[in-house]
């Protein structure tokens, strides 16, 4: 049986106390929760994780929250889409049962340095074009952790690197918390879903596709080129396409994002970033 408080469907907070004050029965009532981050504008990419978390926990609490020390550039932040009744509508269909939405002042009071080390995979690949991203994003997830105390966190390959970089976290500090890498929802096309996604413009959807075509070749041919001939196949798939602008596209361990010389060091990774027109994508297949 879950606790009353549960019955009454999705709740939606925006403070810490709140959350702590509804969370206690449910902690003393030995109710798993599980813990989805999120900075909204939600697709079916979210509500994945979502239903992915039920099978962890009873109690699923989803966090709405644009952390700007994440962003490495001022005009992204401000243009990040923040649909909220779109969203809270979505939790509710997808039997989420607390949204948290904190204000920015909520959860930083107060100026606040924070560095972490999270090894040097900070510094590769999106770290390298997003200085700071990943303190941003450890210093948030970190608040989160701290507040809730949740059994479980699910969090999606899409970003392969955040959830690298979270391990790390987790590691350093030894939390208890079990940290679900939850699979890439695509549309049905082969593009990955992304809240960025609305900012391309007709000519950039169909651009776009050239990331997952590109992963797709090197996953289908892995067994028939050297790594060097994938890498230069994939990238020149990518550089022949118009108003795409190619980040990196490297094939790289899962553990440390050094790059392969060799298909056979085993559990490997093929990750993407480009530019399409003004928007910036990541993309990312697993490689056994
Ligand atoms: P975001 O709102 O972009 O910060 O994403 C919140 C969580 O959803 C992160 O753990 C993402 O990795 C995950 N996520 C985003 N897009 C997808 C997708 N297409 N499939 C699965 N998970 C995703």
């Amino acid at each position: 049986m879950l606790p009353e408080i549960l019955l009454a469907g999705l709740k939606v907070i925006n403070t810490i106390a709140a959350l702590k004050a509804l969370l206690s029965p449910i902690k003393l009532a030995q109710q798993k929760i599980a813990l989805v981050p999120t900075m909204g504008a939600l697709h079916k990419g979210h509500v994945s994780l979502i239903e992915i978390a039920k099978h962890h926990a009873e109690v699923i609490i989803c966090s709405i929250f644009v952390n700007p020390t994440q962003f490495t550039d001022p005009k992204d932040l401000e243009k990040y889409p923040r649909p909220l009744e779109h969203d809270i509508e979505m939790l509710r269909a997808a039997g989420c049962d607390f949204v948290f939405m904190p204000s920015v002042k909520e959860m930083y009071p107060l100026p606040e340095e924070w560095h972490i080390d999270l090894g040097p995979a900070e510094f590769l690949l999106e770290g390298e074009f997003r200085k700071g991203h990943y303190q941003g994003v450890t210093q948030i997830v970190k608040k989160f952790f701290d507040a809730i105390q949740p059994d479980a966190a699910m969090f999606g390959q899409k970003d392969f690197q955040q959830v690298l970089m979270i391990r790390n976290m987790v590691v350093q500090f030894n939390l208890d918390i079990e940290l679900i890498s939850c699979p890439i929802i695509r549309e049905e096309d082969g593009l990955a879903m992304s809240s960025r996604n609305i900012h391309l413009s007709e000519a950039d959807r169909a651009h776009s596709l050239v990331l997952s075509k590109a992963l797709n070749f090197v996953k289908e041919n892995f067994n028939s080129f050297p790594i060097d001939e994938l890498l230069d196949k994939a990238q020149a798939i990518i550089k022949e396409m118009e108003g795409v602008e190619l980040d990196y596209f490297t094939i790289a361990h899962q553990d440390t994002l050094l790059p392969a010389v060799d298909k056979n060091e085993g559990n490997l990774v093929a990750l993407v970033a480009a530019k399409v027109g003004q928007t910036r994508l990541i993309d990312n297949v697993l490689l056994f």
